[in-house]
């Protein structure tokens, strides 16, 4: 394939930054990757890995690269940005990775050169681990890409925001564009609040007096193991998400608490009919999720036991 972007400089090496470098590579949707983090560690090992030319600071990095790309937690998007602008060359694109959007391009925007187009973005593709170590090149595979443009930006804009959706494509995501408001409504409920049932859940069951934290371990296989995977993620990450997004987590978790003060009074009552409606709704939201390819059909997972 040619390459979509001739140079490509990530900040910020961690799963998803090391992500995109093995699928750049991998897909020829970049001619050369340079990276920077601002851990010396996590560039040591970077190097070690050979995931691209490995930089000791974000303006270097970002130096002649066309597109520019902000891996780090959402928490870091200013200082990350404002690192990279003395590299920026004109007319670059820079884009973000960030689980939050409106807060992202608040941070970003006051340091960014006049002359380079800034297009925000989230891959709705991850898992529980960071570092770079836990990168793989298919990460994106069939998984969406949503792009927050933002508006009135003019033709010049447009192209690239157009050139960055080709980049995504050849990583092999889909892509979708949406409004950087409606997407941390829609990532509030699809992401943002199961991960704060899941660490809750997992925090209250160590808390529980009434069960030992060994039976909790043993019988884990139960449900709760499910949620311990969910809960296995990044502290830092998830912490800047609900710092960032505090507004739309809120509104659907008032929603949510209400909710579920309700299945407390069903099974208070013994509202049999309304807990079966709920679950068979819950149910038939599980078999569209299959449809549309976000998981997989095979029983518990596909694991074996
Ligand atoms: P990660 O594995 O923890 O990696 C982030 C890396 O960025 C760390 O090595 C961190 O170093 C480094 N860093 C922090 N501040 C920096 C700065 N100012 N300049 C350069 N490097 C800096 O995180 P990740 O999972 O790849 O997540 C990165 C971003 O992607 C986050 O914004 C997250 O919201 C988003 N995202 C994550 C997922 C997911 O499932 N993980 C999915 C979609 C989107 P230190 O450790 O020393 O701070």
């Amino acid at each position: 394939m040619a390459a979509v972007f001739e140079r490509i400089a990530i900040i910020g090496a961690g799963l998803i930054g090391a992500s995109i470098a093995l699928a750049a590579r991998e897909s020829g949707a970049a001619g050369s990757v340079s990276i920077f983090d601002a851990d010396p560690d996590v560039r040591r090992r970077v190097r070690e890995m050979d995931l691209g030319g490995v930089r000791d600071a974000a303006a270097d990095a970002a130096r002649e690269a066309d597109l520019v790309v902000l891996a780090v937690p959402v928490g870091a998007m200013a200082a990350a940005m404002a690192a990279a602008a003395p590299g920026l060359k004109a007319g670059a694109i820079v884009t973000d990775v960030g689980s939050v959007k409106r807060a992202v391009i608040d941070a970003v925007r006051p340091s960014l050169p006049l002359d380079a187009f800034f297009i925000p973005g989230h891959p709705i593709a991850g898992t529980e681990r960071s570092g770079p170590e836990a990168g793989f090149a298919t990460l994106f595979q069939n998984r969406w890409h949503i792009l927050t443009p933002l508006s009135d930006q003019g033709d010049a804009y447009a192209a690239a925001a157009d050139r960055l959706a080709q980049f995504w494509r050849a990583l092999g995501a889909n892509v979708e564009r949406m409004d950087a408001e409606r997407h941390d409504v829609v990532l509030a409920v699809t992401s943002h609040l199961p991960h704060l049932i899941a660490f809750n859940i997992v925090a209250m069951a160590e808390d529980l007096e009434s069960v030992t934290e060994s039976e909790v371990v043993k019988y884990s296989a139960s449900g709760f193991r499910d949620f311990t995977r969910i809960a296995a993620s990044d502290p830092t990450m998830w912490r800047d998400v609900f710092l960032n997004n505090r507004d739309a987590v809120l509104e659907v978790l008032g929603r949510f608490s209400e909710d579920l003060a309700a299945l407390q009074r069903a099974i208070r009552w013994g509202e049999g009919e309304a807990l079966y409606a709920l679950f068979d709704r819950a149910r038939r939201m599980r078999r569209e999720v299959i449809e549309a390819g976000q998981d997989t059909d095979a029983p518990n997972f596909g694991r074996d036991s």
